[in-house]
C-alpha cells in the first residue's frame, strides 16, 4: 500500500472512531500501531493518552503536532465514513492532521533509512485540545525536552486544499473564562427599599462592560468580552439575593489582556459597591495566544510555495488553540492549510475534503527537513 493509501485508510478509520479529550485510548492504540507497522521509535514518557515518537538522530530537533481529540457532538454529515460513536465526532478536524502527521512521519522514515535526516524530528501526537489540556501534559511529561523549534496546523474550512496561511506574531486569542457573583440584599417585591436588588446592580454591570472594548482599548486593538451567562431570583415577587453570571474575554496580545482584566474588576468591584452590593470577579486564565516567531513563518510560507500551496494573508482569528502552550517554551510557528468544507469547523456536518491529507503531508516532510537544515547551519 503506498503512503497516500494507507494515510486515507487511517483517516478513515479515526473519523468512524472518533473519541472525547483525554480518553482517546483506541486512537492512541492506533496511532501506536501505525507508527510500529513502518518500525518508528515511539517514547515511553508515560502521557495518559497521545503518543510521542521520533526518527533520525541527535542535535538540532524539531517536533511537529497534531491533536488527535474529537468533540460531543452528533455527526450529521453526509459521507460513508460517518461516526460509529453516538455523540462524538471529528468536527475539528483532529482526524485529519493526525492522518498528515502520521504521513509525514512515513516519509520522513525513509529519510533516516538514506541517512539524509541532519537531525531528530519528533512527532507529538497530543491527546485533549478541546479541553485545553493536551498541551500542558505534553510538556510535562517532557515532550519538549531537546526540542529547537515546534511547528503545529490546523485545517481551514474556508480555504481550498491549495492555499496555506500564517502570520507572524498573534495567531490566535488569549481565551479566558469569567465568573461574576454580584451580591445584594433580598426583599419583597413590594419593599424594594429594604434589599439591595442585585439584578438591577448586575445589569448596570453588563451594560457597563460593553464599554470596555470601545472606550479603554484603542480602535485597532482587537478583544471581545461577551457575558453568555445570567442567572438570578425563582420567582416573581421576591428579590433575589445574588446574580451568578459568566462569560468569556479574548485578546491577542498579554498587554490587552492585563487591561481587560483590570478594568473588568474595577466595573464589577466599583459598580456593586456603589449601588449598595458587592461585586466579585473571578478570572480563569485559558490557553494563551499563539504567537509565531517570524522567521519560521517565512520559511514555512516559503517552503509552501515551493510545495504548490497558494499562500494567503488572513486576520488572527479570536478562537483558541492550545498549541501556544508549546510556543512559551520553544519558538516555532502554527499554520492553517485549506480543507474547503462548506460547513464550519464544530458544525455536525463538517466535512473535510480528502484531496488535502497527502499534500500537507508532503508539505510537513519538507518544511521539517528544511527547518532541520537551517538549525545546523546555525549551529557550525
Ligand atoms: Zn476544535
Ligand atoms: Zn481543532
Amino acid at each position: 500500500m503506498t503512503i497516500a493509501d494507507t494515510i486515507q485508510t487511517l483517516f478513515l478509520e479515526l473519523h468512524q472512531h472518533p473519541e472525547l479529550s483525554n480518553h482517546e485510548f483506541e486512537t492512541t492504540k492506533r496511532i501506536r500501531e501505525y507508527l510500529q507497522k513502518a518500525g518508528i521509535r515511539i517514547l515511553e514518557l508515560g502521557a495518559k493518552t497521545g503518543v510521542i515518537a521520533e526518527v533520525g538522530s541527535g542535535s538540532p530537533v524539531v517536533a511537529l503536532r497534531a491533536d488527535i481529540d474529537a468533540l460531543p457532538i452528533e455527526e450529521q454529515a453526509a459521507c460513508s465514513y460517518r461516526s460509529q460513536n453516538s455523540q462524538v465526532m471529528h468536527a475539528c478536524g483532529h482526524d485529519v492532521h493526525t492522518s498528515i502527521l502520521m504521513g509525514a512521519a512515513y516519509l520522513l522514515k525513509a529519510q533516516e533509512q538514506e541517512q539524509n535526516l541532519p537531525g531528530t524530528v519528533r512527532f507529538l501526537f497530543q491527546p485533549a485540545e478541546e479541553n485545553f489540556s493536551g498541551a500542558l501534559e505534553l510538556i510535562e511529561v517532557g515532550a519538549l525536552d531537546g526540542v529547537d523549534v515546534v511547528l503545529g496546523l490546523h485545517n481551514n474550512p474556508n480555504l481550498t486544499v491549495n492555499q496555506m496561511t500564517s502570520c507572524a506574531g498573534p495567531f490566535s486569542a488569549n481565551v479566558d473564562r469569567i465568573e461574576i457573583t454580584i451580591t445584594g440584599v433580598g426583599a419583597h417585591a413590594a419593599k424594594p427599599e429594604t434589599g439591595v436588588d442585585p439584578i438591577v446592580i448586575g445589569a448596570q454591570i453588563v451594560t457597563a462592560i460593553q464599554t470596555i472594548v470601545s472606550r479603554t482599548l484603542a480602535g485597532l486593538e482587537p478583544a471581545v468580552v461577551s457575558i453568555t451567562k445570567f442567572l438570578s431570583g425563582n420567582t416573581w415577587n421576591v428579590i433575589p439575593e445574588t446574580v451568578e453570571m459568566e462569560g468569556t474575554v479574548r485578546t491577542l496580545t498579554p498587554e490587552v489582556r492585563a487591561k481587560v482584566k483590570a478594568q473588568l474588576t474595577n466595573i464589577v468591584e466599583n459598580i456593586a459597591s456603589a449601588m449598595g452590593g458587592k461585586g466579585e470577579l473571578r478570572w480563569f486564565d485559558g490557553p494563551p495566544s499563539v504567537i509565531n516567531v517570524p522567521e519560521w513563518v517565512d520559511l514555512a510560507k516559503t517552503v509552501a510555495q515551493q510545495v504548490g500551496y497558494e499562500v494567503v494573508d488572513i486576520e488572527p482569528q479570536l478562537g483558541g488553540e492550545d498549541f501556544a502552550h508549546y510556543l512559551h517554551h520553544v519558538p516555532g510557528a502554527f499554520l492553517n492549510i485549506g480543507s474547503q468544507s462548506e460547513y464550519a469547523l464544530h458544525h455536525p456536518k463538517f466535512q473535510i475534503n480528502r484531496d488535502m491529507i497527502m499534500p500537507a503531508a508532503n508539505y510537513w516532510y519538507e518544511l521539517a527537513q528544511q527547518v532541520l537544515t537551517v538549525l545546523k547551519n546555525n549551529q557550525s
